[in-house]
C-alpha cells in the first residue's frame, strides 16, 4: 500500500493545520525531551517565529541507558496541547507504548514511532489505528524495504497518514552517531508515494553538522526536516550536543527558505 505502483501520485498528509508532501518544505523543530512548561513554551514561540509549522517533543524518551531522563510522560503531553493551542503549531510526540498512544491521542497532531520501534509491530498497529498522522522513523539498522514494511503495518490498518523519517543508520564510521543516508530520499521517492523527511539532529548526534546536512535534505528533494532545538542545550536533560540554539535556528531557517523556493 506504501508503493507508488498503486497511488502513483505523491500523498500530501495532513498535520494538525499544516501538510506534509505539498508544495512546501516544512520544518519540525523543538527539544529532544520535554523538560518543563517553560522550557517547551519558550522553544514554540522561538521555532514559530524562526518558521517552522511542527512542534517536537519527547514525552516518553526511548533512552539507552535506564539511568537517564525518561520523560514526563502525561505531564508533558499537557505542556504539548498548551503550546499548540498558544501558538496553532501543530505538534508531534513519540510513542513507545499502548499507554503511551492512548495518553497520546487526547493531546497530539501526529504520533511518532522512533527508531528503536521501527519493528515494533505490535505498536505499528496500534498506532494505526488511532487513525493520526504517524511518523515513522527508520531503524537504526532497516534496509529501505524493512522500513517500508513497517508503513505497511500502520495502512494495513486503514490509516493511509504515514510519513518516513530519515534519522541515519549505522555505519561503521565513528565520527558521527549515525550515518544520514541522504540517497535514502530519491530511493523512497522511486518506490513510494509517502512524504520522507530528514532529520540530521539524530544522524549526526554535532549540532555544527546539522546545517550542511538540512541544505542538503532541500536539495535532494525531501519533504522538510526534523531539527533539535533548545532554549539553553548545555543544559538539555538529552541531545544537548546536537541541539541548536534558537539564533542557529533562526539563521538555518532564513538560509533554507530561499533553497526551498529553488526547488
Ligand atoms: C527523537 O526523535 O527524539 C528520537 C529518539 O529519535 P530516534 O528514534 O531517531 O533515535
Ligand atoms: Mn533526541
Amino acid at each position: 500500500l506504501a508503493n507508488k505502483k498503486f497511488h502513483p501520485e505523491p500523498s500530501v498528509i495532513k498535520v494538525g493545520n499544516t501538510s506534509i508532501g505539498g508544495d512546501e518544505f516544512i520544518i519540525m523543530s523543538g527539544p529532544c525531551a520535554v523538560e518543563s512548561r517553560e522550557q517547551l513554551l519558550e522553544t514554540a514561540r522561538a521555532i514559530k517565529k524562526a518558521g517552522a509549522q511542527i512542534l517536537r517533543g519527547g514525552a516518553y524518551k526511548p533512552r539507552t541507558s535506564p539511568y537517564a531522563f525518561q520523560g514526563l510522560e502525561e505531564e508533558g503531553l499537557k505542556f504539548m496541547k498548551e503550546a499548540r493551542e498558544e501558538t496553532g503549531l501543530a505538534v508531534v510526540c513519540e510513542v513507545t507504548s499502548l499507554a503511551a498512544i492512548e495518553a497520546a491521542v487526547k493531546y497530539v497532531d501526529m504520533l511518532q514511532i522512533g527508531a528503536r520501534n521501527m519493528q515494533n509491530f505490535y505498536l505499528l498497529k496500534e498506532a494505526g489505528k488511532t487513525g493520526l498522522p504517524v511518523l515513522l522513523k527508520r531503524g537504526l539498522s532497516a534496509t529501505i524495504d524493512e522500513w517500508l514494511n513497517a508503513s505497511e503495518y500502520i495502512i494495513a490498518e486503514g490509516n493511509p497518514n504515514v510519513v518516513l523519517c530519515e534519522r541515519g543508520i549505522r555505519t561503521f564510521e565513528t565520527a558521527t552517531r549515525n550515518t544520514l543516508d541522504i540517497s535514502a530520499v530519491p530511493v523512497i521517492k522511486e518506490k513510494s508515494h509517502l512524504p520522507i523527511i530528514v532529520d540530521p539532529s539524530h544522524a549526526t548526534g554535532v549540532r555544527k553538522y546539522v546545517k550542511p546536512l538540512a541544505k542538503c535534505a532541500v536539495a535532494v528533494g525531501a519533504d522538510g526536516l526534523m531539527i533539535e532545538a533548545h532554549p539553553n542545550p548545555a543544559i538539555a536533560l538529552s541531545d544537548g550536543p546536537q541541539s541548536l540554539t534558537f539564533p542557529q535556528l533562526n539563521e538555518l531557517c532564513s538560509e533554507l527558505r530561499p533553497l526551498a523556493e529553488l526547488m
